[in-house]
């Protein structure tokens, strides 16, 4: 049995007495809730203020993105030592903001995803295809080769040490959210790879989120399906009434 895993995903959004007072606002709303693991990821500048927030809540500190190296001259970059020094334990790695417009391949995306694993970190691994990708029939084969990239070489000893999320992009920020049967197609698909390469047992136990303009009033079908195992939320994520309500609606 998956327990369910919600992710705020905060973008570029919030300095830090907003973060703070976000996260202060959510902290009651999704107290006592069980059967979902919570994930607040706010920019690196919030992390800091945010860990005290959370302290003792049971909510979990994500980060957005980070570099592969230990340390060293990266000028800009953040290291897996250097989140884990800030309390965070999951990280953002590949979403579609960064492939696009930080033209992050999936051979660079690999290198996070095994740095964060070695670190101790929970790599959330985001995948999905384009409209006109999915228009021309290629959603599986673009899918297939993200996870083939990212996943390369990645071993864990449990499955609750990675996380994927699938994204499709024309439902990011847009509106536009997949329907429950058309994301849980592309997560059984997700699931079956998984299972080529961690083999079943594992496979069984990482979670898939969904994300895509989840909203209060479409989450709890999409969560409802069997291969989704939570939402990555952009928008709906910024304000604490709607986010605590996708969670309370699994
Ligand atoms: C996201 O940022 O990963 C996302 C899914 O955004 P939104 O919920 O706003 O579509």
């Amino acid at each position: 049995m998956r327990k369910y895993i919600i992710a705020g995903n905060w973008k570029m959004f919030t300095l830090r007495d907003e973060a703070a007072a976000l996260a202060h606002s959510l902290v009651p709303l999704v107290a006592g809730i069980e059967n979902a693991d919570v994930l607040l990821c706010p920019p690196f500048t919030g992390l800091d203020r945010m860990e005290k927030v959370l302290e003792g809540t049971g909510i979990f500190l994500g980060a957005q993105n980070m570099y592969h190296e230990d340390e060293g001259a990266y000028t800009g970059e953040i290291s897996p030592a250097m989140l884990k020094d800030l309390g965070v334990s999951h990280v953002i790695v590949g979403h579609s903001e960064r492939r696009q417009y930080f033209n992050e391949s999936g051979s660079f995306l690999n290198l996070k995803v095994k740095a964060a694993v070695e670190a101790g970190l929970i790599p959330i691994l985001c995948v999905g295809e384009t409209l006109e990708e999915r228009e021309s029939g290629a959603t599986e084969s673009v899918i297939a080769g993200q996870l083939e990239d990212g996943l390369e070489g990645v071993e864990i000893a449990r499955g609750e040490d990675l996380v994927l999320a699938y994204e499709p992009i024309w439902a990011i920020g847009t509106g536009k959210t997949a329907s429950p049967e058309q994301a849980q197609e592309v997560h059984a698909f997700i699931r079956a790879k998984l299972t080529q390469a961690f083999g079943a047992d594992l496979a069984g136990t990482i979670r898939i989120q969904y994300g895509g303009s989840v909203k209060p009033d479409n989450a709890a079908e999409l969560m409802g399906q069997p291969d989704i195992d939570g939402a990555l939320v952009g928008g709906a994520s910024l304000n604490a009434e709607s986010f605590a309500a996708i969670v309370r609606s699994v």
